[in-house]
């Protein structure tokens, strides 16, 4: 059974990265019949930020890739959590990595170490000055025996690290990458298990990898250069070895790393913009992949059956927004007026208790804008103009090849053709027909009629169609708004 992780640290919310991270392990779940398990990686507490779970969850939940098992949800203030191999929280789990740092440590794989933070300095210092690699400088490798077992008697503080073979090049296959070479002598000797208990990422990674049954780590590119410390592990403790698939770097516009500076980061803010999820995960998904053809559009069912990590880039994914604003009004326009009326009401905040409108009527009013925004929180603005006729300059009644006089003229006609009982058109269709056979009879053009029209109506210089405009308006508030027009130009 294939098996996938997404392995968040809870130090804030979720970044873009993390969520093209997190649907690339879904798809290869979901497209192998497989699980996808979320693991929270909290063992460096200093940086472990308060809200984040539950805020990471809620964004995965929003994006429709939840996890089969692992922390599948958050309540009265601790994780739900769901499978056979957990606890799931890493700081739930000290005593298992305890218990596997010393098999690595009878194994001869880690030593102890009792440097001192003072000597960790200096060395770091020397190193800096004479333009060395930095790492560990090996001080503790081959202690005495007895020197350890007096350091332990005596409650030395110690760490354990890894004792990484200095010769020879750890290989593997990077199903992405291809194949990657390390040259060992350039790996450091990590701390695998800190003073205070807790382990590093890099002994709690591979343990629960393994004891968890992950067969694909899925994660992106800053953890390649650490991957040789993990295969190394894997070899000592005689474990089979995962897949590994590092993913490309996003990068900003100007080829740099994707940064806050540039612009948004966190999926939160994408939806609190207003962007569908449907929008950020065909976009996310699109950062680094593509089918090998020219389709762009797809669904998460059409991902897990056509997502392949082969076919993912070796190369940084330009986060490009444009993109992205194409997706989201791709997306706005599949959804009918009232799944969108839905979506948006969040959006209106209490705003919405004051139009009092019934939600079929509200549905017409967001339809009459849906194709035009690019993401829903537009649409409150965008749509203001049928709540509130906004206060507009009379020369933009005026159609270009008409005049005052003539707008006059056409506007107040058709107000009182209107004004007759017999004239009661219902909807869009109605409006077009009705207006349009007065035009006709009139032996006026469109744009005369059309254009003052529709600027009465909307008050702005771009809007929807005048026809679209009265039927959402009713035929009361179309003749008042026809009204505002002929004082404006009287
Ligand atoms: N906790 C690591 C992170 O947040 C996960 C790295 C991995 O997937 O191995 O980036």
């Amino acid at each position: 059974m294939i098996s996938t992780r997404f392995a968040p640290s809870p130090t804030g919310f979720l970044h873009v990265g993390s969520l093209r991270t997190a649907l690339y392990c879904y798809l290869i779940a979901k497209q192998n019949s497989g699980k996808f398990l979320l693991r929270v990686e909290d063992t460096d507490q200093k940086r472990s930020v308060e809200g984040a779970i539950p805020a990471v969850l809620d964004a995965l939940k929003w994006a429709g890739i939840e996890p089969d098992e692992g922390v599948v949800g958050f309540e009265n203030n601790d994780v739900v959590e769901k499978g056979d191999c957990g606890p799931y929280l890493q700081s739930k789990r000290l005593k298992i990595y305890e218990q596997h740092a010393n098999i690595l440590l009878e194994k001869g794989c880690a030593y102890y170490c009792f440097c001192t933070p003072e000597r960790l300095a200096q060395v770091r210092e020397r190193q800096e000055k004479n333009h060395e690699a930095s790492g560990y400088d090996g001080h503790c490798r081959e202690l005495d025996i007895n020197e350890i077992k007096n350091n332990l008697s005596a409650n030395v503080p110690y760490v354990v690290r890894l004792k990484m073979p200095k010769t020879g090049v750890t290989e593997f296959t990077d199903l992405i990458k291809g194949k990657v070479s390390f040259k060992n002598e350039f790996v450091d000797d990590q701390v695998l298990l800190k003073t205070d208990g807790f382990p590093t990422y890099h002994l709690a990674v591979v343990v629960d990898d393994h004891l968890m049954a992950i067969t694909h780590v899925i994660r992106g590119d800053e953890w390649l250069s650490s991957t040789p410390k993990h295969i190394y592990l894997y070899e000592c403790f005689g474990w089979e070895k995962p897949v590994f698939a590092h993913l490309p770097l996003l990068l900003n516009a100007d080829k740099s790393k994707l940064s806050k500076r540039q612009g948004d980061v966190a999926v939160g803010d994408y939806i609190k913009k207003g962007y569908l999820p449907e929008a950020l995960i065909n976009f996310v998904a699109f950062l680094g992949w593509n089918p090998g053809d020219d389709r762009e559009i797809f669904s998460l069912a059409e991902l897990a059956k056509e997502f392949s990590l082969e076919k993912v880039n070796k190369s940084g994914a330009v986060f490009n927004l444009e993109k992205l604003d194409w997706y989201n009004k791709y997306y706005l326009r599949q959804l009918s007026n009232e799944q969108v009326a839905e979506l948006v009401l969040p959006f209106f905040g209490d705003k919405i208790k004051d139009l009092r409108l019934k939600i079929e009527d509200f549905a017409n009013v967001i339809g009459l804008e849906k194709g035009r925004v690019t993401t829903l929180a537009e649409l409150p603005e965008a749509v203001g103009f049928v709540f509130n006729l906004p206060d507009y300059l009379a020369d933009m009644l005026i159609w270009k090849k008409s005049s005052p006089e003539e707008a006059i003229k056409i506007l107040s006609e058709l107000k009182d053709w209107l004004n007759t009982k017999s004239v009661q058109p219902k909807n869009k269709i109605d409006w077009e027909k009705r207006v349009g056979e007065w035009i006709v009879q009139k032996s006026y053009s469109n744009g005369v009629v059309l254009w003052p029209l529709r600027v009465a109506l909307s008050g702005q210089e771009k809007s929807p169609g005048p026809y679209e405009i009265a039927a959402v308006l009713g035929k009361d508030e179309v003749l008042k708004r026809l009204e505002v027009a002929l004082i404006k130009l009287k």
